[in-house]
């Protein structure tokens, strides 16, 4: 996806740089290091190399496939997972036995069967709402409209948590394309929550190609992948077939 001309060999490398990159964007945009979340995004990578990019610092890992990530964490030392691709309905559970954070909920449905497993189990997970702000008919994520309809229908629920809104603009190759983007996620956020008279803190935007457009933009978690691991690769790491087989989930 992204091009990344030079990166630097070593996993500590690469990560100091990413580190210098976000703090340089923080400091553009008059905001501390802090109120920015490096989600290191670990998916196709073997549990080595994460456990490597968690012993160098990197403690917020993101996988977008619910088996892969419960395949992989106990491999690895211990360390906050995010689920960063869409949840799909029976495997709810699943996700709640390992993700904290639920970056890309994007249906009503799958609000309503959360609140439920999350009033049966008592597990719990922040919950951003993925919006298709560019309107791509081709991705997922609620339009700015349903968004409305689906925060109304979470809130009368009681029981999720939900703390703020992501997006995946479409790739461009200039940063600068999707700036509009995250100004849009923003501002869709600001008016959910003087509409709702709710916080909704978090903005989870940017991935190698733009996170430090994002951080200009507000961003509290940036998604980088493939310029702190390097490039995916065909035949990446698999989880055994037994958790990775539909039948391993159970109904909701
Ligand atoms: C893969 C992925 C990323 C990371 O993308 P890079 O361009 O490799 O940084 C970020 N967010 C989501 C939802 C992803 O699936």
């Amino acid at each position: 996806m992204s091009n990344e001309p030079d990166l630097p060999s070593t996993f500590s490398e690469r990560h100091a740089a990413i580190e210098a990159r976000i703090r340089a964007a923080c400091e553009r945009a008059g905001r501390d290091r802090g109120e920015v979340v490096l989600v290191g995004v670990s998916k196709t990578f073997p549990p080595e190399i994460v456990s490597e990019a968690i012993r160098d610092g990197v403690t917020v890992l993101g996988e977008n496939r619910v088996q892969e990530g419960l395949a992989k964490a106990p491999l690895c030392p211990s360390a906050e997972w995010h689920l960063i691709g869409p949840l799909q309905r029976n495997k709810i559970r699943h996700a709640l036995s390992l993700f904290t954070v639920l970056h890309a909920i994007d249906s009503e449905a799958v609000l309503h069967d959360l609140a439920r497993v999350q009033d049966e189990t008592g597990a719990r997970a922040d919950v951003m709402l993925e919006v298709n702000v560019a309107d791509e008919p081709t991705k997922h994520g609620f339009t700015p409209a349903s968004v409305r309809d689906a925060l109304r229908a979470a809130l009368s629920d009681g029981v999720l948590r939900i703390v703020g809104l992501m997006c995946i603009p479409p790739w461009v190759p200039d940063p600068e394309l999707s700036r509009p983007r995250f100004r849009a996620l923003r501002a869709l956020r600001d008016a959910l929550q003087d509409e709702f008279s709710l916080a909704l803190p978090e903005l989870s935007m940017g991935m190698s190609s733009d996170f430090e457009t994002a951080i200009e933009e507000g961003a509290t978690y940036v998604r980088v992948g493939t310029s702190l691991f390097g490039r995916r690769t065909a035949g990446a790491w698999k989880p055994e077939r037994s958790a990775d087989s539909d039948s391993y989930f159970l109904q909701p």
